[in-house]
């Protein structure tokens, strides 16, 4: 590192930045590599409808155990793919996996896989959609995107075409995140959404806290009368889970629900599940 004539105080990088960037670089080639090999894994979390206490949905999170460092997670490894481009490889195998295994599962449980924003500069992202509904041969309405406010910022050309590319696939839209972004509201009278998934900020308090009882209540009703779903995210106690059904959500998930499991595991707890329905029908 280059060193002035005294102080020494304005070098670009530090050792820390340095050692950074070095992680960052490393873990770029890890990724491509488990990318090449096979190295990711879905897991999937459920989503419950209130009223009946029945799987709707099941959301697919990506996995990744890497060799040396055991299990990063994605908040770690995704702005790495979505900074070096990787994540179009990625996504596209995400989309074609939870296609996939949703084929298994009954026919009424749909899957939910999330969407980076940079997927979204890609203008064939519809045509990805497609060859992975026709692949698994999954009817469209099986398959929920979830984006974030993120995606909706950059309103270039590009985006605009990828997300009518989308909604013409005949998938659902889910709006991620709810209420951590900029101008949410402006967003619910712009896009087609058929759910949105309260952030889980809000719900982690509804338990105790009046105040967000009361925003929980206003976008659930907000969302009904928009004639979307509303979901309450990050549910992990049962006081949570009756505040989020007496003011008026109409699915939750959560770790009291179900923590993200592997694909057999998911398996096994839709099929039990759905032949115990039929057993008392
Ligand atoms: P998200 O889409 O909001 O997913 C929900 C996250 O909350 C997941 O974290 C899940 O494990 C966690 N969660 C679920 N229930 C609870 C709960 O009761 N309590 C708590 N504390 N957490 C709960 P995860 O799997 O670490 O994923 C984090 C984020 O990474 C996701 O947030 C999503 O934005 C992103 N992500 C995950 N998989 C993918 C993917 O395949 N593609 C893209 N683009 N992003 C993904
Ligand atoms: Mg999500
Ligand atoms: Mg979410
Ligand atoms: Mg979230």
């Amino acid at each position: 590192a280059a060193k002035r004539n005294g102080g020494g105080s304005h070098r670009f990088f530090s050792p820390e930045m340095e050692d950074r960037a070095h992680a960052r670089r490393a873990l770029e080639v890890d990724l491509r590599e488990a990318l090449e090999t096979d190295g990711f894994e879905l897991h999937f979390q459920p989503l419950i409808e209130l009223a009946t206490g029945e799987i709707t949905t099941c959301e697919a999170l990506l996995r990744w155990h890497h060799p040396e460092r055991g299990p990063i997670p994605p908040s770690e490894f995704i702005p790495i793919a979505e900074d070096t481009g990787l994540i179009a490889a990625l996504g596209d195998w995400v989309l074609h996996r939870a296609c996939q295994e949703a084929s298994t599962w009954p026919s009424n449980v749909r899957v939910a896989v999330n969407m980076s924003p940079v997927q979204f500069r890609d203008r064939a992202l519809g045509r990805r959609i497609f060859s992975a509904l026709t692949e698994a041969s999954l009817p469209p309405h099986r398959l929920e995107l979830e984006i974030t406010e993120r995606v909706l910022l950059e309103e270039t050309e590009t985006t605009l075409h990828a997300l009518e590319q989308l909604v013409m696939t005949g998938a659902n839209i889910s709006l991620d995140d709810f209420g951590t972004g900029f101008s949410s509201l402006n967003y619910l009278r712009k896009f087609p959404f058929q759910k949105i998934k309260i952030d889980r900020s809000f719900v982690r308090d509804i338990g105790h806290d009046r105040e967000a009882q009361l925003i929980v209540h206003a976008i659930a009703s907000l969302g009904a009368d928009l004639e979307m779903i509303v979901v309450a995210e990050g549910v992990e106690t049962a006081e949570q889970l009756a505040q989020a059904k007496a003011q008026g959500c109409h699915e939750a998930q959560g770790y009291l629900i179900g923590e993200p499991m592997p694909a057999d595991a998911i398996h096994d707890r839709l099929t039990r599940s759905a032949s115990r329905h039929r057993e008392t029908a």
